[in-house]
């Protein structure tokens, strides 16, 4: 039970994010939903997650924006006067072949899915370290491990957080803080919408627990890793893939 805990979501409006606030609030977290755009999405989630008996606020911010990220943060501790655990979730593509990548669309995808963890988790830290605790976890993608065509800059920033949480987790471990990170493999969400017939049929038969995750399988495991049944846990990362990756 996350009773009395205070949570911010990045992304979590749409998608993987918004099971995992759902899931948060359900177990009896403050939850701040963080959106960069669609406000409805972030109403609807924070809506469901109120129907469930939980309480949260939404917070329009762009997490590759510091200004919006420290706001973000000077949020929650005006609002609940403290913060327990913070899942870095927000996170974009743009895929191209590499000979096609434009610096753009490099920038962008490393700006928000791996700037954005670390402007946040930054945040995030300076309150929890003066608390001398928190969870944070860290959304990768197995791709970030593997590779994956058209995908160099996307699985360049997923294998960056691998790296960034290992070495926070170093950092900030006396201090009582868990760095942790999930990796999940193909979930359906608006993300994967987007795959090709051909792609998702060639994903699907690499995995041997033949289905797509949901947004719940993910949500589980953060459930889990934020737990105090994760005390001991830290630095390490948490494949939720169907067995994509053996
Ligand atoms: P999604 O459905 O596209 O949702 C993305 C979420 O991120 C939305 O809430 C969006 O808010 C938010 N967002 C995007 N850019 C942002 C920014 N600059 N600042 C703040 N929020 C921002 O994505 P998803 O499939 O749930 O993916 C969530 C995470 O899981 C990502 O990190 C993704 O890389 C990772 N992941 C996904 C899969 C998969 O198969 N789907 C697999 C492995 C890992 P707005 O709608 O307001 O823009």
């Amino acid at each position: 039970m996350l009773k009395d805990k205070v949570a911010v979501v990045t992304g979590g409006s749409r998608g993987i994010g918004r099971a995992i606030a759902l899931t948060l609030g359900r177990e009896g977290a403050k939850v701040l939903i963080n959106y960069r755009g669609n406000e409805s999405a972030a109403l609807e989630t924070l809506e469901e997650l109120k129907k469930g008996g939980g309480e949260g606020e939404i917070f329009k911010a762009d997490v590759s924006v510091e200004e919006e990220v420290e706001k973000m943060f000077n949020f929650v501790l005006e609002k609940w006067g403290r913060l327990d655990i913070l899942v870095n979730n927000a996170g974009v593509t743009r895929d191209n072949l590499l000979i096609r990548m434009k610096p753009e669309e490099w920038d962008q995808v490393l700006d928000i899915n791996l700037k954005g963890v670390f402007l946040c988790t930054k945040a995030a830290v300076r309150i929890m370290l003066k608390q001398r605790s928190g969870k944070i976890i860290n959304i990768s993608f197995v791709i970030g491990l593997r590779g994956n065509i058209g995908q160099a800059n996307y699985s360049a920033a997923k294998a960056g957080i691998i790296g960034f949480s290992k070495s926070v987790a170093k950092e900030v471990a006396s201090r009582g803080i868990n760095v942790n990170v999930v990796a999940p493999g193909f979930i359906t969400t608006d993300m994967t919408e987007v795959l090709s017939e051909e792609m998702k049929k060639k994903a699907l038969e690499a995995i041997p627990l033949g289905r797509f995750g949901s947004p719940q399988d993910v949500a589980n495991a953060v459930k889990f890793l934020v737990s105090e049944d994760a005390n001991y846990i830290t630095g390490v990362v948490l494949t939720v893939d169907g067995g994509l990756s053996i």
